[in-house]
C-alpha cells in the first residue's frame, strides 16, 4: 500500500500506515488471568473459559490506522468489500 500518500486534514502533514492493538493489552492480559483464576478456584469453567478466550482475542486483535507524522492525528482504515464496490457501480448505471 505504498502507492498514494494521505495528507493530514489539520496540518497537511504526511500520513503513515500504522497497525496497533485494537484493545488495551493490559485489559486483555487481565481478563486471561481472571479466566484462569476462575477456572482453577472459584466459579469454574462456565465463567472462566469464556473470559480466557475474550482476553486472548483482545490481546491479539489489531486495527489499522493512518497516523499523521506531524500532529499524530489518526484515521481508522475501512476496507470496503468487493461486493459493495460492485453495488456502487450498478447504481451508477
Ligand atoms: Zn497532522
Amino acid at each position: 500500500m505504498a502507492n498514494k500518500l494521505l495528507v493530514c486534514n489539520l496540518c497537511n502533514g504526511e500520513m503513515q500506515l500504522y497497525t496497533g492493538p485494537r484493545y488495551s493489552r493490559k485489559l486483555g492480559v487481565f481478563l486471561v488471568g481472571v479466566g484462569i483464576f476462575l477456572t482453577l478456584f472459584w466459579m469454574g469453567p462456565v465463567l472462566g473459559v469464556p473470559l480466557f478466550f475474550i482476553g486472548l482475542y483482545m490481546v491479539g486483535a489489531k486495527r489499522q490506522l493512518w497516523v499523521c507524522k506531524e500532529c499524530n492525528t489518526g484515521i481508522e482504515r475501512i476496507e470496503l468489500k468487493p461486493e459493495q464496490t460492485e453495488t456502487v457501480k450498478k447504481t451508477k448505471e
